[in-house]
């Protein structure tokens, strides 16, 4: 086993600069991510949760600062694919499914052929919705087992960093509220480190060890969970993206 043991850094960034051509999004962001720890991405839209995302999975360059994954340097000359087949999962926003291929087509692009059966018994495992939809199109799915799916495509994979990006867009509350935890679940029995970008504050403070939030940008607030759920003005700078302080 080489992966890194409980608790190890698997994302570090330090002063992270992160955007687009000519316009700066991400400022000076800072954080850890261990393996088994579930860190909380909070803030309102335009915030750079999403720019942040794609910068740590190397389909944008850092335009500042250092983003170390699994114990190594991401530079603009490290390739996507490179890093997902360190271990690097990223679920994006618009789930990335291959719409005219059956749930397990997905899958098997996923990767889960690889391990003779054993892959795909465990996707059921996390979710046995997906069991009698295997021979289903993608595209026919509803949202919910659309980003089921874009999760299973995931843990097919066995990441030790997932990164996920407002898993619940679309997607009914008491859906939300069923999909959100299995991402704790991943980190507990996988030991994977989970950044998870989450429009539903309140749901992604219930599974995270902490959070970051982030307003135009910068960090606004950042500690442990439990304590931010608590923190009503806090919680207004996620949503809202009012001065926090
Ligand atoms: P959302 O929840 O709306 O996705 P977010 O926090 O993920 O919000 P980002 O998608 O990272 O925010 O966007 C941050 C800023 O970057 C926004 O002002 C957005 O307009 C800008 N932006 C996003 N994509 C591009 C792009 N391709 N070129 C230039 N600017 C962009």
């Amino acid at each position: 086993m080489t992966g890194p043991s409980a608790g190890d850094p698997v994302l570090r960034l330090r002063a992270l600069e992160a955007g687009y051509a000519g316009v700066t999004v991400v400022r000076g962001l800072s954080l850890e991510v261990g393996a088994g720890e579930v860190v909380a991405l909070l803030g309102p839209n335009g915030a750079g949760k999403t720019t942040t995302l794609c910068t740590i999975s190397a389909l944008l360059p850092a335009k500042g600062g250092e983003i170390e994954v699994l114990g190594a340097a991401v530079t603009p000359r490290t390739r996507p694919h490179r890093l997902a087949r360190r271990g690097v999962a990223h679920v994006p926003e618009d789930r990335a499914l291959f719409s005219q291929l059956t749930v397990r087509e997905n899958l098997a692009v996923g990767g889960a052929r690889d391990r003779g059966g054993a892959a795909l018994a465990q996707v059921l495992d996390y979710f046995p919705a997906l069991g009698s939809l295997l021979d289903r199109r993608a595209g026919l799915l509803s949202g919910g087992e659309q980003q089921m799916l874009a999760l299973a495509r995931a843990l097919v994979r066995r990441p030790r960093l997932l990164l996920v990006d407002e898993m619940s867009l679309g997607l009914a509350p008491v859906i939300v509220e069923r999909l959100v935890p299995v991402v704790r679940r991943i980190a507990d029995e996988l030991g994977a480190g989970v950044l998870l970008v989450e429009q539903h504050v309140a749901v992604a403070l219930e599974v995270a060890d902490r959070a970051v939030v982030l307003s135009h940008g910068e960090v606004v607030g950042e500690g442990a969970a439990a304590d931010l759920a608590r923190d009503q003005h806090l919680l207004a700078a996620s949503y809202l993206g009012d001065a926090a302080g």
